[in-house]
């Protein structure tokens, strides 16, 4: 049988806190506990926010941690054509289409409907769903559009995508992070409505660049925070079109903060770095996290 193999895949575009430790601190124990491997991926396709002074304080704060990674780390933004190649099938298979609409124009498509009496559908995260309109422009005022630098997004064309799938989609996640069991959730990408896949000036989105990453890195066990729970069925549906494997998920507690909240990049008093400079060690670290 082959090793299980687990990644921690932060962003380098802020200082790695508290819940960034918890991930790969988890990553860790579940690949030490089922003689796995661990991979260190630098998810940096946002080139515009991400630095190398991030990336090397995430170096540091892992080995700070006591955490070993296999090299070469896989860092995305070395691997635009892997994810183009992807869009293009996508493209090909008219799975995406071209959206035009600005943020300005959906406000208005919603502030219109609702102004009817009827609620706009809002996705897990509680952002409105992007209206499907673009959808109905034929492929000729698409080109005309493109040819004159009009800015646009690649979006899935979510319920095309269902259509094509032989089988309800699911996926398998652990109970708890002692992976004894798993139940099957039911995937339900059409909450998220036609999500972005690629960018006009970056082929590719947080959701391609994972599921190609995860496939191409033979990642069997995705552990993450639980933020990222309801991302899984975008997720999946893209590894069904794409025709890639499916790995087991455990999307694990989230480190809160005083005001009950999800940690952010900006609160730099739970900065890993931080913690350190004020005297924690790794062992009083991992006690805070309750491992
Ligand atoms: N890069 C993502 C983040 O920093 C995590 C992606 C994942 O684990 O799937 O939130």
């Amino acid at each position: 049988m082959t090793a299980p193999v687990f990644r921690f895949a932060p962003s380098p575009n802020g200082e790695l806190h508290l819940g960034h430790a918890l991930s790969a601190l988890t990553n860790q124990r579940m690949a030490q506990a089922s003689s796995g491997r661990l991979l260190l991926r630098i998810e940096d396709i946002d080139i515009t926010r991400c630095t190398a002074e991030f990336e090397a304080g995430i170096y540091r704060d892992l080995a700070w941690l006591g955490i070993g990674w296999e090299q070469p780390v896989r860092r995305q933004s070395e691997h635009f054509g892997e994810y183009q190649a992807a869009l293009e099938r996508l493209q090909r298979e008219e799975l995406v289409y071209p959206a035009f609409m600005s943020r300005g124009e959906i406000r208005g498509a919603i502030m219109d409907h609702e102004a009817t009496g009827k609620s706009w559908p809002r996705d897990p995260d509680g952002a409105p769903v992007y209206p499907g309109n673009d959808k109905a422009l034929s492929a000729r005022e698409r080109r005309r559009r493109i040819d004159a630098g009009a800015p646009f997004a690649w979006r899935l064309d979510t319920a095309a995508a269902l259509a094509g799938l032989g089988s309800p989609l699911d996926w398998r996640e652990w109970a708890d992070g002692n992976m004894t069991a798993t139940s099957e959730i039911v995937a339900d990408p059409l909450q998220w409505g036609d999500v972005i896949i690629a960018r006009r000036e970056i082929p590719t989105s947080y959701h391609l660049s994972v599921v190609i990453d995860d496939a191409l890195q033979s990642v069997s066990h995705v552990v993450r925070g639980q933020d990222l729970y309801f991302a899984t069925s975008v997720q999946r549906v893209l590894q069904e079109v794409l025709e890639l494997p499916q790995p087991t998920y455990f999307h694990h507690r989230l480190v809160l903060g005083p005001d009950g909240r999800k940690l952010s990049k900006s609160q730099r008093d739970t900065g890993l770095n931080a913690l350190r400079e004020a005297g924690e060690t790794p062992e009083t670290l991992v006690a805070r996290l309750g491992l």
